[in-house]
């Protein structure tokens, strides 16, 4: 039970009190039924990656563990490109899995280890290798099933139809009925337990690259992210501030030095044909070139070359899913993660940088722009030592939330010390209409108890 009680972030350490592996839905169903009658907690587990403390089980109970046994590629259906799966799913296996039988057909990736659940980063709105195209990966959920807090099984999307089982060929869309997905999205297990869950896939494309740009100067990087979002060529557009970049090759306390580029900023592009691979290039190229004439510093660098010739392990951020160093180097990780304004993003890299500075934390600074620019993802981590920066990293987090949040942005996978936070700031409509959801879903307060604050 030890491993279940913490996760890498400072969160407070809790043991559970029992540990299930469940193997198939109707276990689940008896579960749930029996801790709703006797009040008993349970926390969905898939591997704990969430980077959140979001399965650290506050109030004991039992953790129910997805990973072990119920991870089961369900179907693939390759003409409307989706999949169905069991919660258990790592990013590696339907890697590999959709390389070896499905070659046309690809998945959108995260910086998270191939260890780290597909269902566990959709039902968290995460965004990943292709977010500069799809946006958030929640947009990309076609179907969901759900064991609810009385035992009941609901299947939602367009899976909906019927009292059997589903024809797993019938999950092709979401819409368009009123969208009760949004009952189970972002709510952290709190709201019922999700066996099965439908994501979209998309053409793997035969011509591939990697490109980079290196950009000199702090605030000039978010114009260039949102220019290359508008461009709407790449297929995602990562900043990394440099002491991040260093944090691949050194240790995790990274300085950067005079004339050093500030921030570099990734940008995976995919084609049908050379053609098109020649025409993207060109727009990514004439956007560059623009933002140059207007004054800003900025080289753009084929990065596979660059990791052929100097480092093989810049293709661990490449060749997604992969174990990505820098974000791994001691025995402490956390962050700060929002969905943001784009159009603040200079404010926010500015203030935050400082922050870093200030409490002696080597900036972790990240961002992506979304869905062609709409809006853009705002991540500030730290690598920190877990038994010996535990206060001090907290002290970074909070006044990073602080200005983060004065700043319009929007948390996610929130731990407990940010939901506290946030609940200060919400307005009260939003979350009246929040508690009686939830209590609503689960009355019993038996889903991940803790989480958000709810104390009923
Ligand atoms: C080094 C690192 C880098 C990362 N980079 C990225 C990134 O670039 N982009 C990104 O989006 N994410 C990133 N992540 C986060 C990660 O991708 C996701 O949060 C993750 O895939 C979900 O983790 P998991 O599968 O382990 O789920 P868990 O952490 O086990 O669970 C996540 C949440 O879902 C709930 N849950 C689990 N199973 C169910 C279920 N069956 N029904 C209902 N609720 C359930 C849990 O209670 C918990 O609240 C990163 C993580 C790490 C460690």
């Amino acid at each position: 039970m030890y491993p279940y009680s913490y996760d890498a972030t400072e969160a407070k350490a809790h043991m559970p009190d029992f540990i299930v592996i469940p193997q198939e839905r109707a276990q689940l169903i008896d579960l749930v039924k029996f801790c709703n009658q006797y009040i008993i907690p349970i926390v969905p587990y898939i591997s704990g990656n969430n980077i959140g403390g979001l399965c650290i089980p506050e109030r004991g109970g039992i953790i129910v563990d997805f990973g072990k046994k119920m991870n089961k590629i369900l179907h693939v259906n390759e003409e409307t490109m989706y999949a169905v799966l069991e919660p258990g799913v790592t990013f590696g296996q339907l890697k590999q899995y959709l390389d070896e039988n499905y070659p046309n057909l690809r998945y959108s990736y995260p910086f998270a280890p191939p260890s780290a659940g597909v269902v566990g980063n959709v039902l968290l709105s995460g965004m990943n290798s292709m977010s500069a195209k799809i946006g958030s990966m929640a947009d990309s959920i076609n179907g969901l099933e759900v064991i609810t807090a009385d035992g009941e099984i609901v299947r939602i999307g367009s899976c909906f139809y019927g009292d059997g089982e589903s024809d797993l060929d019938s999950w092709y869309c979401r819409y368009p009925m009123p969208d009760l997905m949004g009952l189970f999205v972002n709510w952290q297990g709190m709201t019922g337990l999700v066996t099965k869950c439908a994501v979209q896939l998309w053409q793997n494309l035969p011509y591939q690259k990697h490109s980079a740009a290196l950009v000199f100067g702090m605030r000039e990087v978010a114009k260039v992210l949102r220019e290359i979002g508008k461009s709407e060529v790449v297929d995602d557009a990562t900043m990394f501030c440099i002491e991040s970049i260093k944090m691949m090759f050194e240790d995790y306390k990274t300085k950067k030095f005079p004339g050093e580029p500030d921030f570099a900023v990734l940008m995976p592009i995919s084609a049908k044909t050379e053609k098109m691979l020649e025409a993207k290039e060109e727009i990514l190229e004439n956007t560059l070139k623009k933002l140059n004439e207007e004054g800003i510093k900025v080289i753009g660098i084929d990065l596979g070359e660059f990791s052929q010739l100097f480092s093989l392990r810049t293709r661990c951020a490449i060749d997604l899913p992969s174990v990505v160093l820098p974000i791994y180097v001691s025995s402490g990780l956390t962050w700060f993660g929002s969905y943001a304004p784009a159009h603040k993003l200079e404010e926010l890299i500015e203030k935050t940088d400082e922050i870093y500075h200030k409490h002696n934390f080597s900036p972790m600074i990240y961002g992506k722009t979304m869905k062609s620019g709409h809006y853009a993802v705002f991540r500030l981590m730290a690598n920190y030592n877990k038994y010996e920066e535990q206060e001090e990293v907290k002290e970074l987090m909070n006044e990073i939330a602080e200005v983060c949040i004065d700043a319009g942005c929007i948390p996610y996978k929130t731990p407990i010390w940010l939901t506290e936070k946030l609940r200060r700031k919400i307005n009260p409509g939003w979350l009246n209409l929040f508690e009686k959801v939830k209590k609503m879903m689960d009355p019993n307060n038996i889903f991940n108890p803790g989480r958000w604050n709810f104390n009923y």
